[in-house]
């Protein structure tokens, strides 16, 4: 059976409760998604700490993120970023969009992060013109995460980072399943994996097993 649990849990909880004091910093965001009920739809707390240690790491000042849900994981994202540092984080639902407006502008990281409105691909046409980007964060609809990827194969700059969220699609990417949707998304994942497995494009490529599956690759010199 498929679970989205990472790690096991028991040991979840107990990591739940050990980080839960220095969810502070997304203290708003936090409580909008318990009200609107979509807390299950963001990434982990261990997640997120994840994704910002990914992004320091990387050395981002210039960064994107698909699929904003009310802004959580952009918090995540933004803490690890210098001060001049910016966010672009899309969002195609207007009722997420003005939730991570304001849980983002009632945090201390509104300076860093801008939420833009549309579907990814249109915003993403309009953020080619600030590339090179440094780190780019796929969060939203599987079925188009081969052409996000190609985006981002095209818009990072020679080291740069991709980290791609929900990779495992319920465990679904290597039969798909009864559902036709399901098959769109097993078809686009392996897809996808036949880009990011690409040595050409992306480099020191992985898979990290968490409960939606992490994969990750770092933009390859220019040949
Ligand atoms: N990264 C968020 C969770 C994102 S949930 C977090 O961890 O906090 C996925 C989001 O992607 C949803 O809000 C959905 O509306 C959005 N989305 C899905 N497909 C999209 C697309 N093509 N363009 C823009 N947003 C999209
Ligand atoms: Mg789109």
């Amino acid at each position: 059976m498929f679970s989205r649990s990472w790690p096991a849990a028991e040991t979840a909880a107990y990591f739940a409760a050990l980080t839960a004091a220095d969810e502070g910093f997304a203290a708003e965001v936090v409580t909008a998604m318990e009200r609107g009920g979509v807390r299950a739809s963001s990434v982990t707390a261990m997640e997120g700490r994840l994704i910002e240690a990914f992004a320091r790491l990387s050395g981002a000042k210039k960064a994107v993120e698909i699929g904003t849900l009310y802004g959580y994981s952009a918090h995540w994202i933004a803490r690890g970023l210098p001060e001049a540092g910016r966010l672009y984080s899309l969002e195609q639902d207007p009722a997420c969009v003005n939730a991570a407006k304001d849980a983002i502008e009632a945090s201390s990281l509104s300076r860093k992060v801008t939420v833009m409105q549309g579907p990814a691909a249109e915003s993403l046409k309009t953020l080619s013109k600030l590339a090179p980007f440094d780190f780019c964060f796929l969060d939203a609809d599987a079925a188009q995460y081969p052409s996000f990827l190609r985006w981002a194969a095209a818009n990072l700059r020679p080291g740069g980072l991709v980290l791609a969220n929900n990779v495992f699609i319920e465990g679904k990417i290597p039969a798909g399943d009864a559902t036709a949707a399901d098959n769109t998304r097993s078809r686009a994942m392996r897809g996808f994996f036949h880009v990011l497995f690409d040595s050409d494009r992306f480099v020191s490529v992985s898979v990290l097993p968490t409960g939606g599956g992490m994969a990750l690759g770092i933009k390859a010199q220019a040949a």
